[in-house]
């Protein structure tokens, strides 16, 4: 049997040749598109940005795009758009990236946390029934790993209890439920376009939307809830100068050369999404006899673009804990990241009043899973050495 590198055996990948659990795929293509967009008069506020937004909209076949900073800027401006405000719950699944609550903090609502199902670990439908109450306002639900929430089922509760649905999609763009693309489904539907997402434009993020009267609050949130449209003004133009802040909005706008590189990678999306379908399948097909692990189960109404790959320790057949696992993969050289912290169990939360134990199954969940190298730019050998690694350590901590 292998030894493990971290106990003095010979490494899967030696230090220089080490990968990681995310990175972008950016070629000589996407530098020109950005290098042509900085040669022209804009910088920021041009043509190119309404350019993306309409690619956008053509991609998910949503009637509106609004492009910003960046994902968490994307959930502000969601949550300042369907009003929310002090007083006002909003139920958030409890495994995603901090700033899924966050936005509602800011908005000076508070987030629900509702429970995890065990098996897909996107948020759990009937835990969200359970959490509401009279002053539930909204729902963000989180598109985990890439796979598409429950969007029927959370669409029936929130016309049952007159909510909004925000889908945050930073981990889903090129994914179909039934058939229709992530984007046109939810009231609105947030991206993130960092690094390690599905494309990137370096930082930023989009809200798509069908409704004019969102979309109207969105395009205008995004810069300061100025604008210079005669349509939208309370008053009469003084002059060719003349503009009106309506809104109390952010500086939240995309550059032109991000929102370029974004064109491009968009051009790229169908074979992203193809090849990271290859890898997912590479992985299952891997680990689905692997009695150490378990993995998650797919979703049959969402036709997955994968973002991430968890893999969910089984503390039964292992010897060692999830800190050791992890540990010895990172040391073999595939280099794992846990996807997330439960957001309540962070200092911040806890110290708002929230509780250990609020949120069992994303509990568990948390204490046993990782997330495995998971890139469209993988190569095979990335892969089948990330799969030697994993099945080496299994192996070797097998009870
Ligand atoms: C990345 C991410 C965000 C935030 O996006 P940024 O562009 O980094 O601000 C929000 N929600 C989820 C689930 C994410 O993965």
């Amino acid at each position: 049997m292998d030894k493990p590198a971290i106990l003095g055996g010979i490494p899967v990948r030696d230090k220089e040749h080490r990968i990681f659990y995310g990175h972008q795929s950016v070629t000589e293509e996407d530098i020109e598109a950005v290098a042509e967009s900085i040669r022209t008069e804009y910088l920021t506020g041009g043509p190119g940005i309404g350019r993306t937004e309409k690619r956008l909209c053509e991609i998910t076949d949503a009637k509106y795009a609004v492009l910003c900073a960046n994902g968490t800027a994307a959930l502000h401006l969601a949550c300042l758009a369907i009003g929310i405000k002090e007083g006002d719950e909003v139920i958030v699944s409890s495994i995603t990236f901090a700033a899924s609550a966050n936005c509602v903090l800011y908005c000076g609502g508070t987030p629900v946390f509702a429970d995890i199902r065990p098996d897909t670990y996107n948020i759990d439908v009937e835990d969200v029934r359970r959490k509401i109450t009279d002053r539930t306002k909204a729902i963000v639900a989180v598109d985990f790993t890439g796979q598409a929430v429950q969007l029927d089922e959370l669409k029936e509760i929130c016309k049952e209890h007159n909510l909004y649905l925000i889908e945050d999609a930073a981990h889903s763009i090129g994914t179909k439920y039934k058939g229709r693309p992530v984007g046109s489904i939810a009231d609105i539907t947030t991206f993130s376009f960092h690094p390690v997402k599905t494309v990137t434009a370096g930082e930023g993020g989009a809200c798509m939307t069908n409704d004019p009267e969102l979309y109207k609050k969105l395009h205008l949130l995004v810069t300061h809830g100025i604008t210079k449209n005669p349509d939208e003004m309370e008053r009469t133009a003084e002059g060719p100068w003349y503009m009106e802040q309506i809104m109390l909005g952010f500086n939240y706008r995309i550059t032109e050369f991000q929102a370029a590189l974004l064109m491009s990678q968009l051009n790229k999306l169908e074979a992203f999404s193809k090849r990271r379908k290859e890898i997912r399948k590479a992985y299952d097909e891997a680990f689905k006899d692997e009695e150490c692990l378990f993995i998650q189960e797919s979703i049959p109404e969402s036709d997955t673009t994968q973002h991430l790959y968890v893999i969910r320790l089984n503390p039964e057949k292992l010897s060692c804990t999830r800190r050791e696992f992890f540990d010895a993969l990172t040391a073999e050289g595939t280099c794992p990241q846990v996807h997330y912290i439960p957001v309540y169990r962070h200092p911040y939360y806890e110290h708002l009043g929230y509780k250990k134990g609020l949120c069992p199954n994303a509990e568990y969940y948390y204490e046993n899973s990782m997330s495995i190298p998971f890139y469209a730019a993988m190569t095979d050998e990335d892969v089948a050495d990330t799969i030697k690694a994993i099945k080496k350590l299994c192996a070797y901590y097998r009870k």
